[in-house]
């Protein structure tokens, strides 16, 4: 306890006692630090990692079975005798359910699954094959189209696509149709030029306040990849942002609707729109949702992701980088995309290229 007090970036102690300390970061992120005997380790990850829900659904669940759980074991109900607690699959698997990752337990229909072996097996970083939103210089983005290839490359990424703005962000330098067409250019350049990578020729279109895509369809049918994406007013009525949104869906052009709810966490909130009449469209056109990874966005969050599969959507996992260093960010989409029960399967970024290339095109299978 004295050696973890003494972490450098530990601003102000909160409380101690003899085998828990709490304390704030200079980040203001506050950390509880637990001592345990190595017994009871899987006990404690499984206590503290829990959501409350879950984790009284799991204590009665024992109570029925006969034992009692908590932070330090699973213990036999009359005899007070730990049956398990060392790790947090003896746990699960003395209570008859298979294994439930930390991020499914929400008491959201996840110990039943675990019940009848049907959890989903959770996508996982190494299922990705391509990143395919991102800027370069050509508008806002601090890198060209060659370093994001190449730092892209160095992700182990197959494909990527360069998905700079369209004229309407002017702020952010956004392409007119002339320009579009002379980046392509410059994207399929480079392409033919770096080895070992598929550099899509893309575009992140506005969707204007009527629902019509910023650029001519004669430009974008030129596109491997359009992400239609709301960046300007956000404050229409909801049938009209919903009208608007299935314009941009019905869009023959349109790939992938980015950051659908347009949220910026802690400084905007999400616009207000039929959620669920857009899934049903993007179903019917083959139209892919963005789970956009950049942490402010986070966008679709886990509950309409796991709407979207209910609804047979496929997801886009983007990172929407604006600088070779952002293509990381791409775990934070992975962290959500498992909350949301998300499986390779119901990712389209984890196609081979050739697949990838078609989905964009309303291909689906
Ligand atoms: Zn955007
Ligand atoms: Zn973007």
């Amino acid at each position: 306890m004295q050696y973890v007090a003494k972490y450098p970036p530990l601003m102000d102690v909160i409380a101690r006692g003899d085998n828990k300390i709490s304390f704030r970061l200079r980040s203001g992120m506050q950390v509880d630090v637990r001592l345990l005997p190595p017994e009871s380790f899987g006990a404690a990850m499984q206590y503290f990692t829990g959501s409350k829900a879950h984790n009284v659904a799991l204590r009665q669940r024992a109570l029925r079975m006969g034992y009692t759980l908590n932070e330090y074991s699973l213990a036999d109900l009359k005899t007070e005798k730990p049956v398990a607690g060392k790790t947090e699959e003896e746990i699960y698997a003395k209570l008859k359910l298979d294994y439930i990752p930390s991020e499914l337990r929400e008491n959201l229909g996840e110990i039943d699954a675990a019940e009848k072996h049907a959890l989903p097996v959770l996508i996982t970083l190494d299922d990705l094959q391509g990143d395919v939103h991102m800027h370069t210089v050509e508008t806002d983005g601090k890198n060209t189209i060659e370093e994001m290839a190449e730092a892209a490359k160095a992700h182990g990424y197959k494909y990527m696509a360069i998905t700079d703005h369209s004229k309407n962000l002017a702020f952010a330098n956004g392409l007119d149709d002339k320009r579009a067409v002379a980046h392509i250019q410059r994207i399929r350049e480079a392409n033919e030029k770096i080895d070992g990578i598929t550099i899509f020729a893309g575009i992140e279109v506005d969707i204007l306040a009527d629902g019509d895509l910023d650029l001519s369809d004669d430009v974008l049918a030129q596109m491997g990849v359009v992400i239609a994406s709301v960046h300007s007013v956000f404050n229409q009525e909801p049938a009209k942002m919903t009208e608007r949104l299935l314009k941009a869906v019905e869009n023959p052009n349109t790939s992938i609707i980015g950051h659908p709810t347009g949220r910026l966490q802690l400084r905007r909130d999400a616009y207000h729109f039929d959620m669920d009449a857009v899934l049903a469209a993007a179903a019917k056109y083959k139209v892919a949702m963005e789970l956009n990874s950049y942490p402010d966005r986070l966008d679709l969050n886990d509950i309409h992701l796991r709407q979207a599969k209910q609804r047979g959507v496929k997801i886009v996992i983007n990172t929407d980088s604006h600088h070779t260093s952002h293509l990381d960010k791409i775990r934070y989409g992975i962290l959500q995309a498992r909350r949301a029960w998300l499986t390779k399967d119901d990712v389209l970024n984890t196609l081979p290229v050739e697949r990838f290339a078609k989905a964009m095109k309303h291909g689906w299978n």
